[in-house]
């Protein structure tokens, strides 16, 4: 998968472009507020799904214009194609001048991941953003896995209404194990869909990580589970649990608890890490990513990364401008001097909206 231009008319403070890519790595550089990662949620979109910085449509639209155009053209598996995407109240597609039903039937067509300054949290944050992580990835490469978590998330929902009110009708309680027995069957799939895929991020993970710190530190992933992903005991827990779930009105147990157990060097990345270090593994986790996703699909994403050299030393920077093998890279930097250092792609200048490739 190569992006190999995009033309792009009134998006975001971009009025008008037409830049020709690298096939290797891409650096977009500039001050702060000029389009950097406006250029990169405009490649972002081809993806087929929701601005990765959670805007609606209308705000893409160049301030005071009607709609909006982007064009990518790109090549996949030898052949060169093109997608067009219109943006005014809604978005519209058309892959190769065919119009597509919705903008999101092209998910999948153009992959890409991207790394931004709030994907730090998966190490800042609590457990709820390493969840979040883990089903967004598995969405993408088992549509089933949506299906399951719809059902496990019903019926906890309907368990922790009894838990509340149970308080008041003791009746309730001949209730509790149907939504049980449920979660105990959806819950335990959830679980083993994530530590299947856990399975196969950890084996990218000593190449990545290593490669970034010059193998000097070790990053390791272990998927802490609170329940189980065997459906029997998933259930047995939940009874023994139901006592203490009473008094504290909520589910303690469950994939909607559990948590990915991040170390380097044998300590908590969360709790011990550096900053460089917390983004070096934040990294790691997204670079995997876009590996497994290859491994499964074998479609090479694309890769995004706004921002991701600021608190790197010069080692990690100069790896990652130079090392990320056999992958497209889109990087933005503030830096001019970190452009210094790329060996081989193309560096592309924005100031005002203005784009201006060398
Ligand atoms: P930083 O280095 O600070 O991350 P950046 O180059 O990535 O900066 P962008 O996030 O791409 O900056 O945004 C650049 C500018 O685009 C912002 O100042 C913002 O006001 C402007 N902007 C955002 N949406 C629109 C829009 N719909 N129309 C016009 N301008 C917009
Ligand atoms: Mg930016």
């Amino acid at each position: 998968m190569i992006f190999k231009a995009l033309r792009l008319a009134n998006f975001r403070n971009i009025r008008s472009a037409d830049i020709k890519f690298s096939d290797d790595v891409n650096v977009i550089c500039g001050e702060n507020a000029q389009g950097k990662t406006n250029l990169l949620e405009a490649l972002w979109l081809f993806t087929g799904t929701k601005s990765f910085r959670g805007a609606k449509d209308k705000e893409l639209v160049l301030f005071g214009e009607e709609s909006a155009k982007i064009t990518l053209f790109f090549n996949d598996d030898g052949r060169d194609q093109r997608c067009d995407i219109k943006i005014d109240g809604k978005r519209q597609a058309t892959l190769n001048d065919v119009p597509q039903s919705a903008a999101s039937e092209i998910a999948g067509k153009m992959p890409a991941v991207i790394f931004s300054p709030a994907d730090l949290g998966l190490i800042k944050d609590g457990p709820a953003a390493r969840r979040k992580f883990l089903d967004t990835s598995i969405c993408q490469l088992y549509p089933a896995f949506i299906d399951v978590s719809k059902k496990y998330i019903r019926a906890l929902d309907q368990r922790n209404k009894i838990l509340k009110e149970i308080k008041y009708n003791e009746n309730l309680l001949s209730f509790i194990e149907d939504f049980e027995n449920e979660m105990a069957v959806s819950g335990a799939a959830i679980v083993g869909y994530r530590k299947r895929y856990l399975e196969k991020l950890k084996t990218k993970i000593p190449d990545i990580y290593g490669g970034i710190s010059d193998c000097r530190e070790k990053m390791t992933a272990e998927y802490a589970a609170t329940a189980g992903d065997n459906s029997e005991s998933f259930k047995k827990a939940l009874f023994a649990a139901r006592k203490n779930d009473v008094i504290l009105g909520s589910t303690s147990i469950g994939p909607h608890r559990d948590d990915i157990k991040i170390d380097i060097d044998g300590i908590s990345a969360r709790s011990f890490g550096s900053q460089g270090q917390k983004r070096s593994a934040a990294l790691s986790l997204k670079l995997g990513e876009s590996e497994v996703f290859y491994e499964i699909t074998g479609k090479k994403p694309v890769l995004l990364l706004d921002d991701v050299l600021s608190e790197l030393d010069e080692f990690r920077q100069n790896y990652i401008l130079n090392s990320i093998k056999s992958r497209q890279v889109f990087i933005t930097c503030c830096d001019k001097s970190s452009t210094d250092k790329l060996k081989a792609g193309r560096i592309l200048e924005v100031s005002g909206g203005n784009i201006k490739a060398f």
